[in-house]
């Protein structure tokens, strides 16, 4: 059944960071096809972990990609958040879309890791432009099979598209990368808690300069079910609302006893 604040096709967005040549944004883009109308505009190459950067200082460049022969969308020479904000601001012009949806993601974006992502940061853009927003990630790095959860994200960003999100949330999907039989249910979560095991590879360059190699390991700390990456470890696909409003309301009540204007 049509909902009724639904009355016309929906106009769907999607990018990612793993570039629009990744086979997660195909399996994403396909399975939406089938609630709305998809435009793809995504960064024309890797771009994990560049966060919500934008481009200022470069040109941006958007070209038309193809896909076995037919048009699949626009490859942005950009970032996540410049290939939203150009998507919005100018590629679609038939008006705004009604969801941004991002990914699907090649490896998990729970905990800090959602600081890092360059998934986040697109469906975050979205967000920012007033539009209701996910992203959604399968959570491995290795052998990726994106069906199932690119048939979940179709499913949510449905339920999404009838139901709003508030100003400034938007929704961070982890999908185990476990078979479908697997999956022992969908359990709205909370941002888990974590650290960067960080080590650096110290290589030498034909000139023999030392070059360093980051190769990180998320080390969760949580234990807590409700914690997104806990969740997904237990098998349950992760939903977790979250915000950029950054501001810590508890500690800037407990700052006003410091005497900080004293300082001026
Ligand atoms: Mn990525």
């Amino acid at each position: 059944m049509q909902p009724s604040s639904v009355k016309r096709n929906l106009r769907i967005l999607v990018s990612n960071d793993d570039g629009i040549t990744a086979p997660g944004i195909h399996a994403l883009a396909r399975e939406l096809r089938s609630i709305g109308e998809v435009t793809v505009v995504a960064p024309d190459k890797q771009q994990s972990a560049v966060g919500h950067a934008i481009t200022m200082n470069y040109p941006i460049r958007a070209i038309p990609f193809f896909a076995e022969g037919e048009f699949f969308g626009y490859a942005v020479e950009g970032t996540p958040a410049d290939a939203v904000k150009l998507g919005v601001r100018f590629l679609l012009k038939d008006g705004r879309p009604d969801l941004v949806v991002s990914g699907i993601n090649h490896g998990s974006n729970t905990a800090i890791n959602i600081i890092y992502s360059g998934t986040v940061s697109a469906a975050t853009e979205g967000t920012i432009l007033g539009i209701p927003s996910m992203a959604v990630s399968l959570t491995t790095y290795g052998e990726a099979d994106f069906s199932y959860a690119a048939r979940l994200a179709a499913r949510l960003a449905r339920l999404v598209a009838e139901k709003g999100l508030p100003p400034g949330r938007l929704l961070n999907v982890n999908v185990p990368a476990i078979p479908e039989a697997d999956i022992r249910g969908i359990r709205l979560t909370r941002q888990g808690s974590s650290t960067w095991d960080d080590t650096f590879d110290v290589r030498l360059d034909p000139a023999n300069r030392e070059y360093y190699w980051l190769k990180g390991r998320l080390n969760v700390t949580d234990i807590d079910p409700e914690a997104d990456q806990i969740a997904v470890q237990e098998g349950y696909v992760s939903v977790t609302p979250i915000h950029y409003d950054l501001t810590d309301r508890g500690l800037l009540s407990e700052m006003e006893t410091w005497g900080v204007d004293r300082l001026r």
